[in-house]
């Protein structure tokens, strides 16, 4: 099966591609949702701009108006539901303007008044903004750790279950195997946000979530410069209030943000891979300094996160974190770095970091770093990082 682990190396081998049968993830990131070759039109046709498209007689066929569908978003969408749901004919992929607009799409269309919805209490900040919404349409929300698979405990009458693994920023990670099973026995729907790690480094539906949900914003772009989210799913039904939500609306990708997603997904296998090795590497040197505390990252073998990551992930994911004395330790570091830039978001080709205390939204302590590790050369990114770390004592 795919969720088999592929070792401890952070995902630099091809292993992954021999987890399932078929093309490696290289071969499948390059080819992902192109269409059949024509002659003398180009192997990934540009950007379709229409708001409303050639449509004489009944308003039948799969082009009509731009806010319901588009030829681009079409072959962007076959791209990543063939990474999200390699195989599965069931699955269908609807593309958004945003993560959140992916993750409300779900929320909104799946619950009402009276339902019970279980949230992860440690994940992505606009989640409590989604809570409040949520609770003012009279929809129950109940919130619990990833850590622990503590969701377990808040699952007694719920209507759909909402998992981040890894979670950002504390990346710890919770068992989606059997978080699903216990939901499913419930009667619960499951969905998992899967930004982090990319489905190059899991596969949710594979482990038996309802929807695969995404910011395509991060690392499945990877350049820093367009918003994006999705959503996979297996349940027509349930996908088909999905695709309602993005009809009423609206929130929708432009042509030419879904054409560069799709052409950035050619490079996700190299993107990943390259990051996710430097990620281990950052994070065993960071490891060895005496004024970093609480380091975690999925892939290192000692991490509490390691083992339902190894069972479950292919990739660990290109974000480390960890916390720095205080915060105007952590404060001199960032501005110290010439490598990494201080800004939000993470996933992306160049390296960023930032104090997350300074949102105010998450529980984590004032030197706390979130590091965002790039494509750069990983000895130029390890100097950097422990250059800033000697010119930021004092
Ligand atoms: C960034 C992020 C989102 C939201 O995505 P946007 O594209 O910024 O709307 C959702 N979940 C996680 C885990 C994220 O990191």
């Amino acid at each position: 099966m795919s969720e088999s682990a592929t070792g401890d190396q952070g995902g630099t081998t091809g292993g992954a591609g021999r987890a399932a049968p078929g093309p490696g993830d290289g071969t499948r990131a390059v080819r992902a949702g192109l269409p059949e070759a024509v002659k003398y039109e180009p192997t990934l046709p540009g950007p379709v701009f229409a708001a409303h498209f050639h449509l004489p007689g009944d308003p039948t066929g799969p082009y009509t108006y731009g806010r319901d569908e588009n030829p681009t978003w079409t072959l962007l969408e076959r791209a990543i539901g063939e990474l999200e749901a390699p195989g599965r004919d069931d699955a269908e992929t609807l593309v958004f303007a945003s993560g959140m607009a992916a993750t409300s799409a779900v929320l909104f269309s799946q619950l009402r008044a009276g339902d019970v919805c279980v949230l992860p209490s440690d994940g992505y900040q606009a989640l409590p903004l989604v809570r409040a919404q949520l609770e003012t349409y009279g929809i129950e929300v109940r919130t619990a750790p990833t850590g622990g698979d503590a969701q377990l405990d808040a699952l007694d009458g719920a209507k759909l279950l909402w998992i981040e693994t890894p979670s950002n920023p504390g990346l710890d990670v919770c068992d989606i195997r059997r978080l699903s099973e216990a939901a499913h026995a419930r009667g619960a729907l499951v969905a998992v946000d899967n930004t982090l790690a990319t489905p190059l480094g899991q596969r949710p539906l594979e482990l038996g979530a309802d929807f695969a949900v995404a910011s395509g914003t991060k690392q499945l772009t990877g350049h820093g410069d367009i918003l994006l989210g999705y959503v996979v799913g297996r349940d027509p039904g349930a996908m088909a209030a999905v695709r309602r939500w993005r009809k009423i609306v609206g929130a929708i990708p432009g042509p030419m943000e879904a054409w560069l997603a799709h052409r950035s997904i050619a490079t996700l296998q190299m993107r990943v891979d390259r990051q996710c090795a430097t990620a281990l590497t950052v994070a065993e040197a960071l490891r060895a300094r005496p004024e970093v505390s609480d380091l975690r990252y999925p892939g290192l073998p000692e991490d509490p996160s390691h083992k339902i990551a190894a069972q479950q992930m292919r990739r660990f994911g290109c974000v480390v974190s960890f916390t720095l004395p205080s915060r105007a330790r952590a404060d001199r570091f960032l501005e110290a770095l010439r490598l990494v830039d201080d800004a939000t978001s993470f996933g992306g080709v160049r390296s960023t970091a930032e104090r997350r205390g300074r949102w105010g939204g998450d529980a984590v302590p004032e030197g706390f770093v979130r590091l965002s590790v790039g494509a750069e050369d990983p000895d130029d990114l390890v100097a950097d990082l422990l250059r800033a770390l000697d010119a930021s004592t004092g």
